[in-house]
């Protein structure tokens, strides 16, 4: 009840002209002001009373007393934005309150991780940049977007930016960072045998935050896809698996060489097995999915035939 209240408290302080007005005013300062390295900026009340159209200092005084702690910080040099503040401010300038731009359908590469078919296909769907396989009509991925990504993009530039990003996501979960809200993350290894991918991704990690209750799962393989071990074994061998897309990856699985295991419980302990050219990167998972252990395997080739 009490963080309800304090919740709706927080957002009605936001419903009001003047105020979101020198939240803007602040970053307008900063990002015209600021010299490189010299941090967050400053405003004066008086610079602020100046830039901010309100009928009087009393009525300005009260706005600020009323955004101080939460949305804006004070000190002897003036006003600057808070953590909050700058989320919000953020959030208002890049306009990703609205509804996206449409986008597609269009044409993508990589394999549908059911049927196997190079026939993917991309389009938006609400919040989402949405893959499907229209040989066999089924959803592959969908990867969250903001309205500012697509509309500040072209139709490649924008399938590119959701790569990176996903990508980005991926590194920082498997090292329990939240990419949502920067909490700790905790993370389990869950074997769902019904799953509708090969059976070589038949173990799932799913990492969860309790400060946010954002989600995250991935099969065990995609996991270890962009530890540095992988990173640079695929990079010896001409693929930039850093600048891919989890949906790129599915063909690796559906052919078999991509494949994951369980090798000993209590403690659970898991090995993945990433294959390419006839070489071979391992990876050792502990209970929680952390690489506890790499090792590159020579001429591995006679492991990867998938029936
Ligand atoms: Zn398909
Ligand atoms: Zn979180």
């Amino acid at each position: 009840m009490t963080e309800n209240r304090l919740a709706t408290d927080i957002f009605r302080l936001l419903a009001d002209d003047t105020r979101v007005d020198i939240l803007r005013a602040l970053a307008v300062a900063q990002y015209e002001r600021a010299q490189v390295g010299s941090g967050a900026a400053e405003l004066g009340f008086s610079e602020i009373y100046d830039l901010v159209d309100v009928e009087n200092t009393s009525k300005l005084s009260y706005h600020l007393g009323e955004l101080t702690e939460t949305y804006l910080r004070k000190s002897n040099d003036g006003y600057s934005l808070s953590h909050a503040g700058e989320r919000i401010v953020r959030f208002i300038l890049s306009g990703n309150y609205k509804q996206p731009e449409s986008f597609g359908p269009e044409t993508v590469d990589g394999v549908c991780v059911f049927c196997g078919e190079e026939a993917l296909e991309a389009k938006l769907s609400h919040q989402f940049l949405r893959i499907d396989c229209t040989a066999c009509e089924q959803q592959v991925t969908g990867q969250p977007i903001t309205p500012a990504q697509v509309r500040t993009r072209d139709g490649e530039s924008f399938v590119q930016s959701v790569k990176l990003r996903s990508a980005e996501d991926a590194r920082q979960i498997r090292r329990e960072m939240c990419p949502e809200c920067g909490a700790r993350l905790s993370a389990e290894v869950v074997s769902v045998p019904e799953t509708p991918l090969p059976d070589a991704d038949s173990l799932v990690v799913t990492s969860s935050c309790e400060e946010c209750l954002r989600e995250y799962n991935s099969p065990l393989t995609y996991s270890v896809v962009y530890h540095p071990a992988s990173i640079a074994f695929h990079w010896d061998r001409g693929v930039d698996v850093a600048a891919r897309g989890l949906w790129e990856f599915h063909q690796y699985v559906y052919e078999g060489r991509w494949t994951s295991e369980q090798t000993a419980s209590d403690p659970n302990e898991y090995e993945v097995v990433l294959r390419h050219s006839g070489d071979a990167v391992r990876l050792y998972l502990d209970s929680t999915a952390t690489v506890v252990g790499t090792e590159r395997v020579r001429g591995a080739s006679g492991e990867f035939s998938r029936s």
